[in-house]
Formats: C-alpha cells, sequence, structure tokens
C-alpha cells in the first residue's frame, strides 16, 4: 500500500506550470503565492462529505470534478480569476481504483482554469474532501452580495432546475425515463463554473452570488446583505432541458429551490443591459432578465403577466426542497 507522502508525490505534486502567482507549490511547510500588485486575494473553502454531500458510489472522476468546480463557482461570483487551491482529503483506505480517476477528474478541471494545486492535507478517515481556492481580483472590483440596488434588473446565467431534476429521480420522488436522467445528471454531477462570465460582470453587475442553495435562498442573502427586496416573474426562469418537460408548478418549484445550479445570479442597472448581453456573449451563456430589486423588503413572485402568484409573498416553505 501506498504511504501518504507515495500518495501525496505519486497524484498531488505537480510542478507548477501555469500561473506566475505561485513562488512555491506542494512539497514545504507551506506554498507561496505572490499576488499581482493591485489586486485583492480572494479565498472560500468548500467541504464535501461522503452520504452528505455526494453518493457513496458516485464515479470518482465526476466527484474530482465536482469538488473544484463548486469552490471555482465561488471565486466566479466575485468576479475573480483562479490561481491556486489546497487540498484536504480524509480517505477511509488507499484505494488507487479510486484515487487515481478522482486525481484526473480534479486536476482535469484545475488545467481547463490554470488553477493550480499547491498544497494539502491528506489522512485517514471517512470520505471528506475539503478544497480551499484562492483567486484575485483588482483592488475594490469584487461582485458582492451586499452591493444590490434599488432598481436593478435581477439576472441568472444559464439554467436552473435539472439537478434537482436528477437528484428527484435518484430519490424516487419521481419516475423519469433513463434519457432524462441521465441527462439531467450531468448538470448534479459535472457542474460548469461560470468562471469567464463572472470575469466579464465585472465593472458592470452591482451583487452577485453562484446558486448552490437554490435561487430563493441564495438570491436572499443578496437582498438581506443589500437590505432590498424583489419581485421575480417565476415564468422568465430559465428552466433547464429537461426540467422543460415538467408540469409548470414542479418547474417553478425547482428552478426557485432546486439547489446545486452553479449559475451565477447578480443584479445590473437596467441601463447596463446591453453591456451584460456583451458580457454573456462573450463567456459563450446564456443570460436572462427574471426580475427587478425593489425598495420593498421580502421577495414577491408573479407570473408573466405581473400577477401574483398564489402562494403568500413572503412563504417560501413550501418550495424549500
Ligand atoms: P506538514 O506535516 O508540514 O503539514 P504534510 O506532510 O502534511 O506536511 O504534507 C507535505 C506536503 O504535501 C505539504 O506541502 C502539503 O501541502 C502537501 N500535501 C499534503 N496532502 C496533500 C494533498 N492531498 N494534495 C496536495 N498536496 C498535499
Ligand atoms: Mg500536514
Amino acid at each position: 500500500m501506498l504511504s501518504e507522502f507515495d500518495l501525496i508525490a505519486k497524484y498531488f505534486t505537480r510542478t507548477p506550470r501555469h500561473n506566475g502567482a505561485i513562488a512555491l507549490g506542494v512539497g514545504d511547510d507551506c506554498a507561496l503565492l505572490t499576488p499581482t500588485p493591485g489586486t485583492q486575494l480572494a479565498i472560500s473553502s468548500d467541504m464535501l462529505v461522503e452520504a452528505r454531500h455526494f453518493f457513496s458510489d458516485v464515479d470518482p472522476r465526476k466527484l474530482g470534478h465536482k469538488c473544484l468546480a463548486v469552490n471555482l463557482s465561488d471565486l466566479a461570483a466575485m468576479g475573480a480569476k483562479p490561481i491556486a487551491f489546497t487540498l484536504a482529503l480524509s480517505l477511509p483506505t488507499v484505494n488507487e481504483q479510486w484515487l487515481a480517476p478522482f486525481a484526473e477528474g480534479l486536476l482535469g478541471l484545475a488545467d481547463q482554469y490554470q488553477c493550480e494545486l499547491i498544497g494539502g492535507d491528506t489522512t485517514q478517515g471517512p470520505l471528506t474532501i475539503c478544497i480551499t481556492i484562492f483567486g484575485e481580483v483588482p483592488n475594490g472590483a469584487a461582485l458582492r452580495r451586499d452591493g444590490a440596488q434599488a432598481g436593478d434588473d435581477i439576472w441568472v446565467s444559464g439554467s436552473l432546475g435539472d439537478a434537482r431534476l436528477a437528484l428527484a429521480g435518484y430519490r424516487d420522488e419521481l419516475t423519469l425515463d433513463h434519457a432524462t436522467l441521465e441527462h439531467a445528471a450531468q448538470r448534479l454531477h459535472s457542474p460548469s463554473p461560470r468562471v469567464e462570465f463572472g470575469l466579464a460582470l465585472r465593472g458592470i453587475a452591482h451583487s452577485a452570488i453562484d446558486i448552490s442553495d437554490g435561487l430563493i435562498g441564495d438570491l436572499g442573502h443578496i437582498l438581506t446583505r443589500s437590505n432590498l427586496g424583489a419581485t421575480l416573474n417565476a415564468d422568465a426562469l430559465p428552466v433547464g432541458a429537461m426540467l422543460q418537460q415538467q408540469p409548470r408548478t414542479l418547474r417553478h418549484q425547482y428552478a426557485l429551490a432546486g439547489g446545486d445550479d452553479y449559475e451565477l445570479c447578480f443584479t445590473a442597472a437596467p441601463t447596463r443591459h446591453h453591456e451584460v448581453q456583451a458580457a454573456a456573449q462573450q463567456a459563450n451563456i446564456a443570460v436572462t432578465r427574471i426580475g427587478t430589486i425593489d425598495t420593498m423588503l421580502g421577495l414577491r413572485l408573479t407570473d408573466a403577466s405581473g400577477a401574483a402568484l398564489e402562494s403568500h409573498p413572503l412563504s417560501f416553505d413550501h418550495f424549500r426542497t
């Protein structure tokens, strides 16, 4: 069996190739980063625990991809450029059948974003993966949650709800045909972080967040931090291709509260409409205007005609899935 040091050397040690910010990578007591002058470091951690955040039998390659993707998504939501990450791994056993594809999924995505693995920790224990990611953003240019302004348009990238649809299939809450489940599961297992779009939104968006826990909850963080409210057109929500085939109530429910979407929700002045669309085009992603920021606190849902949806406007508990 591989020792801890052999394991790190075999799967998680690479000579930094990609970016000049890394003065020293894996192998010493600390890694050393040299951020570009005039930038701030953006730092975020996400922990994934077996049985809580992923199924025990999930494809390790997809798991490797996903645990970095969710961290990259946090950088995207700040408008920060990825630099590097650390990997803290707790493994029940040293299983190379698992480690090899896990490292490939992880480092494949890292290469795509030129984000280097610069260190970590490895220990025996229940399967847990904790990544801390480092990005950089010009001083003062980060897209924060507290910057929304009354009158802003609310936008969302890509599409929502397909990851939650896949979960419903796995949990037997719904009966989905094989092809639908496979397509929806792509969104659940292999999210694409919207890094390029986050970068393109700098200087345009007033506030941003990535949607990991469902649109309502995550937009709610922007509203709370900005001390404002919002009105959303539920019929304008960009629903995933597989969810599109489901009944309207389910479409609303999963798009509003599904979770695991890893799209960006952001606000921008209506005058920046064309710039938002140009940024989306540049990042090769769809973008949809779904509502407006208001001074009245709370969140109101309407249909396409602007009529309030039947549910009580301030109570979304039945959307929490
Ligand atoms: P220390 O005991 O000083 O904390 P370790 O023996 O834990 O150092 O780790 C040795 C080196 O290997 C360090 O540079 C550390 O960052 C790196 N490392 C440990 N685990 C991992 C991992 N899972 N992925 C990448 N680097 C790792
Ligand atoms: Mg250590």
